[in-house]
């Protein structure tokens, strides 16, 4: 079969290369001057391809994938990057190359689709798809060429100064293909609070909690990072999906941040005692130990207190405020840092418009695969399995 892939990102590359190997004639379409623009900057450059906690709970669409996440496609995955040759280095789940750098798996990607064959043209944006028979008319801004089978693998929306501007959908809703809403995920977080200019740089070990309207959502736990604009960090991208659409639709959502989730007794009995058996400190001296100062004197400011006061010179209610806010400092946001900053997108191309194998069910010979499709993961490396996966089962479809 004469085969076009459309777009040079890990998707489109795992179904050149499943393509490939079964004999097609595949030609990949990519509108950058290189491939796998996107791969490089994943992981900081180090690209985390996969995890070792695997579930369904690491995944998101609106449709229900519980017969896309599971053992035997995870291993198929797993098959893709040792027949590659990628050694991994395995850092609390988190799999890498062991070299620690992206364009170790970009020219193992890249070597392999030669190797077997692939004709990869870059410079080559496609601009419009056309049903011809059974066939279908693609169209760069340089050639036109029919295609047996189109596979379309152009990524969202986010990060777009990488190529993934959303051609993608505006295919699908040329082809009356139905789109899940499409919002940033694992993506920053913008707060209001006042203090944000003093806590900035600050990186620190948190439990966090997204509450909804007041209602829990979701808890967290892992590194924040304190920003002039917000919030950032893992354990913030892992809750922003649901904060992103709650906050398309004008619900209240607050971040609560625990930033002494070590202290498991009551905070304020906790100081009393430290303050006992460290006499005549001030607040910054008590909390030294523990806490970063420049966020101490953060929140103090916040609330008003002087960080050089005793701590048996300060009120009780100020004990109280003080302690709650180690504790559970409730952050209002106000907004994400949007598509341009977001790792990836939630929603996308509906599933129920799909076959097992990503075919649209309207368009002969037409597939999808990767972040086009309304799946998307947490941090950790989810959303390259979820881009293979739908690139290898997209590739093996007869
Ligand atoms: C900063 C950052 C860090 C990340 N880190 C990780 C990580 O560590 N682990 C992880 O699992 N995920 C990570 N991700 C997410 C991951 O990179 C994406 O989910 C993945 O790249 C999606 O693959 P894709 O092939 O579907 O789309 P993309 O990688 O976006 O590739 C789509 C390709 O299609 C091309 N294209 C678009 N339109 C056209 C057109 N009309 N004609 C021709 N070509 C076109 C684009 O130029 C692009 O090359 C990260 C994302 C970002 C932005």
């Amino acid at each position: 079969m004469k085969i076009a892939i459309i777009g040079g990102g890990p998707a489109g590359f795992a179904a050149a290369i499943t393509l490939a190997k079964q004999n097609n004639k595949v030609t990949m379409l990519e509108k950058n001057s290189d491939v796998l623009k996107k791969l490089l900057l994943t992981g900081n450059g180090k690209c985390n391809y996969f995890n070792n906690t695997q579930n369904i709970t690491k995944y998101h669409s609106n449709s229900n994938i519980d017969n896309l996440i599971k053992k035997e496609n995870l291993d198929k995955v797993i098959n893709f990057w040792n027949e590659l040759g990628i050694i991994p280095i395995v850092k609390n789940g988190y799999f890498y190359p062991f070299s620690e750098t992206s364009s170790s798996i970009k020219s193992a990607l890249v070597n392999k689709a030669y190797d077997l064959g692939v004709d990869i043209k870059c410079n080559e944006e496609v601009i419009d798809i056309l049903l011809n028979g059974k066939q279908l008319l693609v169209i760069t801004k340089s050639y036109q060429e029919l295609y047996d089978k189109v596979i379309v693998a152009t990524g969202s929306v986010c990060y777009p100064k990488t190529g993934s501007t959303g051609f993608g959908y505006d295919l699908a809703k040329k082809f009356n293909i139905d789109l899940v809403d499409i919002n940033p995920s694992l993506v920053q977080l913008n707060t209001n609070l006042g203090i944000e200019k003093l806590w900035k740089g600050i990186r620190t070990h948190v439990k966090v909690k997204h509450l909804e309207n007041d209602q829990l959502i979701k808890e967290e736990e892992g590194e924040i990072q304190l920003t002039d604009y917000g919030i950032s960090g893992i354990c913030i991208f892992n809750l922003s999906r649901n904060i992103s659409i709650g906050l398309k639709n004008n619900q209240k959502e607050t971040i609560e941040i625990n930033f002494v989730p070590w202290v498991l007794s009551d905070l304020q009995s906790f100081l009393e005692e430290r303050n006992v058996y460290l006499p005549n400190r001030n607040i910054t001296q008590l909390c030294d130990a523990f806490l970063n100062y420049k966020l101490l004197y953060a929140i103090c400011n916040k609330l008003n207190i002087d960080p050089n006061k005793n701590w048996n010179d300060l009120s009780s209610t100020d004990k109280k405020l003080f302690c709650q806010s180690l504790r559970a400092m409730k952050v209002d946001i106000v907004g994400t840092k949007g598509f341009d900053n977001a790792q990836v997108c939630s929603g996308g191309i509906a599933l129920s418009e799909l076959d097992e194998k990503f075919a649209a069910k309207k368009i002969d010979n037409l597939q999808f695969c990767g972040e086009v499709l309304d799946i998307d993961g947490d941090c950790g490396g989810y959303n390259l399995t979820i881009a293979i996966l739908t690139g290898i089962l997209a590739g093996e479809a007869r």
